[in-house]
């Protein structure tokens, strides 16, 4: 295994671009076991102090009493301001509690640790028990969010330090061979539990920013599908499908007339075949032009609805009205003029246009894109028929 195998296995150095995010994420899952651990922690010297000052003599009865009054009193302190600091931290801004709650936590815990130890030490005036360092450190490990340094540095040094300091106790010298191997058990089990929480806390954090990210590419990779499902590339114009959308039942009995129109390109077989198909697409891109202009400031919707036709639906006050927007749609296309590559087109590329109106007090229920297409179509028949290039209406 490659160095740099094992650091990204041990969970270590975070990646900086995912730094900032899965520290936060650190800090928001720590926060509330923080609290809860350090309320817990006042409870119990609270009462550890309490049952010091009614025991027979109080707490300054000999030197050793002396010395756990001392201890509860400063973890109860220390506690107590380390709380504080957490509220302080929490009313602050989120940068705030951000920063400085995983460096506040590490030394509160290495506090802790080493307040275990000391506890540790005048327990051995009474016996030769390790069982404080033990359930400090381990709660210690599995309680707060330690990377590896720091946790080794705390774990060890406070083993050191315990081991360093335990000879010169009443028992200390007849059983340091027992007190060094247990606390070094206890510390290496400290330090495992510490690094493999680190672990599996940055790596559920990974996996969440990975699957955040997922679903975000997803979502952007739907809007740019559902947007090219729904407009024509050639023209750049909303497309059929998009007509699905169109909310021509609602509040129908509100609504003004709706005219249809269904604008189709004369002789475009013609054109093609005598200017090629690429000419051809020009011309519908520029006639798309001339259609979203017209529509510009309008409500309703323009789409290519086939080949070389084009269906707009817009609001207006009758049948006058719509007439006279489909023969200013008609005129418009004529005044582009000769389409053709070279402009040697004998004549203007020209549009026939069938329209129809709905309204509400002549149709009664609202019509379905159906009923629109199929009579605005027939209107359209109509002015082929009629010689094309004109306006007709049904
Ligand atoms: P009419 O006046 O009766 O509408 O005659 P027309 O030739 O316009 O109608 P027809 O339905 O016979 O032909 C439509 C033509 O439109 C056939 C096809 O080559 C052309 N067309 C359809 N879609 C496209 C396209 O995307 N690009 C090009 N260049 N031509 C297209
Ligand atoms: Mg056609
Ligand atoms: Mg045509």
């Amino acid at each position: 295994m490659t160095l740099q195998k094992l650091r990204r296995w041990l969970g270590f150095p975070l990646e900086d671009r995912y730094r900032v995010h899965i520290e936060q994420d650190i800090v928001q899952s720590s926060l509330r076991p923080g609290i809860f651990s350090a309320l817990l922690i006042l409870a119990f010297q609270a009462v550890m102090m309490v049952l010091s000052l009614l025991r027979k003599g109080g707490p300054f009865a000999s030197l050793r009493r002396q010395g756990y009054w001392w201890l509860y009193v400063t973890l109860f302190s220390v506690t107590l301001l380390f709380l504080l600091l957490i509220v302080f931290l929490m009313r602050r801004r989120r940068p705030c509690l951000d920063t400085f709650f995983l460096p506040l936590q590490t030394f509160y815990t290495a506090f802790l640790c080493l307040w275990g130890t000391c506890v540790t030490l005048l327990d051995q005036f009474g016996g030769n028990s390790l069982s404080v360092f033990t359930y400090v450190t381990l709660s210690a490990a599995a309680l707060t969010v330690l990377q590896l340094w720091q946790s080794a540095l705390i774990f060890t040094g406070n083993c050191l330090f315990l081991n360093l300091l335990l000879p010169y106790t009443p028992a200390g010298p007849d059983n340091f061979y027992s007190n060094a191997v247990n606390s070094c058990f206890v510390t290496l089990g400290a330090f495992f539990i510490s690094l493999w929480f680190y672990r599996s806390k940055v790596s559920s954090c990974y996996a969440k920013i990975i699957i955040e990210q997922q679903n975000a590419d997803i979502r952007s990779m739907n809007v740019q599908l559902d947007q090219m499902a729904h407009t024509d590339e050639l023209t750049g114009m909303k497309n059929r499908r998009s007509l699905e959308r169109l909310p021509l039942d609602d509040r129908w009995n509100e609504m003004p007339p709706v005219s249809a129109m269904m604008v189709d390109i004369d002789f475009f077989k013609q054109f093609n075949d005598t200017y090629g198909h690429l000419a051809g697409d020009e011309c519908l891109q520029r006639i798309a032009a001339v259609i979203r202009q017209f529509m510009e400031g309008r409500e309703g919707v323009a789409v290519r609805f086939g080949g070389e036709e084009f269906l707009l639906c817009t609001p207006c006050r009758d049948t006058a009205e719509a007439m006279r927007q489909a023969a200013r749609l008609r005129r418009a296309v004529e005044e582009l003029g000769p389409c053709a590559p070279d402009g040697c087109c004998a004549g203007p590329l020209t549009v026939s246009v069938g329209v129809t109106v709905y309204s509400p007090a002549r149709d009664g229920s609202a019509p379905v894109l159906q009923d629109l297409v199929s009579r605005a179509d027939r209107a359209l028949y109509i002015a082929k028929k009629n010689g094309r290039n004109c306006v007709v209406l049904l």
